[in-house]
């Protein structure tokens, strides 16, 4: 009730103030209302169950057969899944460019100027991907192509990891730098990348924190499914250029180990790719590089590491924020997934529209 309550007072915006034509784009509202509607949720409630917001909840419908899947940019009529087209890809698609493509700030304030530049008047998709680029200063062709305008999903495979000590006097190396901490990864499905960066965001103060008497069943729900590890780890921001002197490099020799790492694309959708070192210590780093690796080669690109500790397993995406398909192909060794049978054991209740029947947490509880 609470997110259909914040749902329809959206729409005051948009498209009635920012004023699309729903009939031909129905994304424009009902996608651009769901990111709001999923931001909004989040400032109520930290753990709040938000269905249009974590890219990983939108990978069921990206899987499906290309012939069951229109782009987002098809006219309203002639949509099949409109629940996933029209509303969950575009808003989880906004979510990724925030969180995982652009950053908060720079997505942020672009996307106020969006609504700024066209309230009470009617703007077009090319507007809102023009003034994206515009007040951001970004060149976001490629993810307007991929995500609005084709149907291809992220699958991106990490094919080979080689590893080496690195040799004496050797020329090429790749430094790493740029510090800084972030939480750990987490571990379970309630959690996302966006309810982690507002708890460690700490200006924000989430409503049913600053009034007790928000705190209904749900509240106490999500407190019951959630355990968050909030053990630190360290994000590494890699340099693409050889910084090290050569007395630097000789200092180094035979005590570092090089990582030669091995992507290929598989989904079509070229998207940032982000990978999880866990050292033999049972430390972790994270590494995150831009989307612009593709940029030479869009199907295959290889990178090497210089690390100090070895290596234990790499882990590609590990907060499950690029909408890959395909995870049995995201770790280093490689792990076996639940098969499609265990996955679908494992689920259980109804989502709206699956028309089962089933009770709902509160239901089930007052029984
Ligand atoms: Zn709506």
């Amino acid at each position: 009730m609470l997110g259909v309550v914040i749902h329809e007072v959206g729409h005051n915006f948009f498209p009635m103030i920012i004023n699309s034509d729903e009939r031909q784009w129905s994304w424009m509202d009902e996608g651009l209302n769901s990111f709001c509607q999923t931001l909004t949720e989040e400032l109520w409630d930290n753990k709040f169950p938000s269905n249009r917001g974590a890219a990983y909840k939108i990978t069921d419908y990206m899987r499906l057969p290309k012939d069951q899947l229109e782009p987002i940019m098809t006219n309203s009529e002639n949509i099949i899944s409109f629940g996933a087209n029209a509303y969950g890809k575009p808003a989880i698609g906004l979510n990724i460019l925030r969180e995982t493509i652009m950053g908060r700030e720079l997505f942020d304030f672009s996307f106020r100027e969006y609504a700024r530049r066209w309230a009470f008047k009617h703007p077009t998709p090319a507007d809102l991907f023009r003034t994206m680029e515009d007040a951001s200063g970004e060149d976001l062709d490629w993810y307007w192509r991929g995500w609005f305008y084709s149907t291809d999903p992220c699958d991106i495979s990490l094919d080979s990891v080689k590893w080496s000590n690195l040799a004496q006097n050797e020329n090429q190396v790749t430094s790493s730098t740029s510090l800084q901490p972030i939480a750990k990864p987490i571990l379970n499905p309630y959690d996302d990348i966006s309810k982690i960066r507002n708890r460690e965001d700490k200006t924000i103060v989430f409503a049913t924190d600053a009034d007790k008497s928000l705190q209904d069943f749900y509240w106490k729900y999500a407190r019951g499914m959630v355990k968050v590890d909030t053990t630190a780890a360290t994000i590494i921001t890699p340099a693409v250029t050889d910084t090290f002197t050569t007395e630097q490099k000789n200092q180094i020799a035979g005590t570092k180990n090089l990582y030669e790492l091995s992507f290929s694309n598989k989904g079509g959708l070229v998207m940032p790719i982000i990978i999880e070192w866990t050292f033999k210590d049972g430390t972790k780093e994270m590494t995150r590089i831009p989307v612009q690796i593709w940029r030479k080669n869009e199907n295959k690109v290889v990178k090497t590491f210089v690390k100090d500790k070895e290596v234990a397993s790499i882990k590609i995406d590990p907060l499950r924020e690029t909408a890959d398909i395909n995870e049995g192909n995201n770790a280093w060794p490689s792990i076996t997934t639940a098969s499609k049978f265990q996955l679908f054991k494992s689920r259980s209740g109804a989502t709206r529209g699956g028309a089962t029947g089933a009770a709902n947490p509160m239901q089930r509880e007052i029984k």
